[in-house]
């Protein structure tokens, strides 16, 4: 591996310090993806600076604003979360989806976001649930909502001396439900071929959808809402046939390549089943029907 500086401070300002100096600066929280990819030379790194020691990267709590999860915090704390699976179950199935229970371990939410792969499974969950980042550098902090923080396969839009200090994710409001499922050619330890993550808030009295959110990972060069779909079933009832064309809607705001691990017309067709089968899970969830997630 090439050589580089390493540091881990204990504090926050510490640590921006750190960032806003010389060089090419990379942070490592789990180190599950940056270690493999400095080690291969997809990445280079004159400093490494490891932000699992810095406490507001470690925060995992749910206060009036929201839920909030420090960029640090690992898979496995997200998906044991009581709040989160009671109130974010796509997020708690996401986070147990990733790699293995070692991965789960170190692996971050916030690293799974920043590495910005196509395929990262926590994405789109934290796309339906509205996730805002929460952005700071010794110039000040700010907030970009999620949907505007990936800019290309392995990019964002965090620049020179920014890290993500950690993600809010507003409190959903009762009678609405969430679910994620991906598609991988085996049991774990793949990366998914298509992933959906679907949201439904509805009105109990008429069964009209108040607002409903779909986003796909592994079939952009970003993860992407599907909208349309999102449109199709905003202010309708949720019949079986507004989810057959929401699901279409969804297939059509993918835009896949075909790879080794499938083609894009099967990554669309995926799309579709993901789609029908995420919003079925909402439903029951809303109804009160306890539905396990996979992995569980
Ligand atoms: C065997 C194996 C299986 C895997 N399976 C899956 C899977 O099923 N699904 C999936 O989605 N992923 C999978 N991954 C990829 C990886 O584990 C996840 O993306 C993980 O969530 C990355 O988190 P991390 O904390 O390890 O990130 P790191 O490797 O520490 O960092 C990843 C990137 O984010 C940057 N970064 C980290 N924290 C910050 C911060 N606070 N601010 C700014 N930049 C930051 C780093 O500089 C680096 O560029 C797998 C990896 C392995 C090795």
């Amino acid at each position: 591996m090439p050589a580089f500086e390493f540091a881990a401070p204990g504090t926050l300002q510490e640590a921006l310090k750190h960032f806003a100096g010389q060089g090419t600066v990379r942070a490592l929280a789990g180190g599950t993806d940056v270690i493999d990819q400095l080690k291969t030379a997809r990445r280079k790194a004159d400093l490494v600076v490891d932000v699992k020691r810095i406490p507001e990267l470690q925060r995992l709590e749910m206060t009036a604003d929201g839920l909030h999860i420090g960029a640090a915090r690992c898979c496995t704390d997200v998906h044991h979360n009581p709040t989160v699976r009671r109130y974010f179950a796509a997020l708690a199935e996401s986070a147990g989806l990733v790699g293995s229970v070692q991965i789960q371990n170190r692996a971050a939410v916030g690293g799974n976001v920043c590495n910005a792969a196509p395929s990262a499974d926590t994405t789109p969950a934290l796309l339906i649930h509205d996730a805002r980042a929460v952005v700071v550098s010794q110039r000040g902090r700010r907030e970009i909502p999620l949907t505007d923080f990936f800019s290309g396969p392995g990019q964002t839009v965090l620049q020179k001396g920014e890290i993500l200090q950690e993600l809010i994710l507003p409190v959903p409001p009762a009678n609405s439900a969430s679910a994620y499922l991906r598609f991988i050619p085996r049991n774990e330890m793949d990366i998914a071929v298509a992933g959906v993550g679907s949201y439904l808030e509805i009105d109990p009295g008429t069964n009209y959808v108040r607002r409903a959110r779909i986003a796909l990972a592994s079939v952009a060069p970003t993860p992407v809402r599907a909208r349309a779909a999102e449109q199709v079933l905003e202010g309708r009832p949720l019949t079986e046939d507004q989810v057959t064309m929401a699901a279409e809607a969804a297939a059509q705001a993918a835009s896949p390549i075909t790879d080794v691990r499938g083609s894009a017309e099967y990554r669309k067709e995926l799309v579709k089943v993901l789609t029908r089968r995420t919003l079925a899970i909402c439903q029951e969830r809303i109804a009160g029907v306890h539905r396990k997630g996979p992995g569980h």
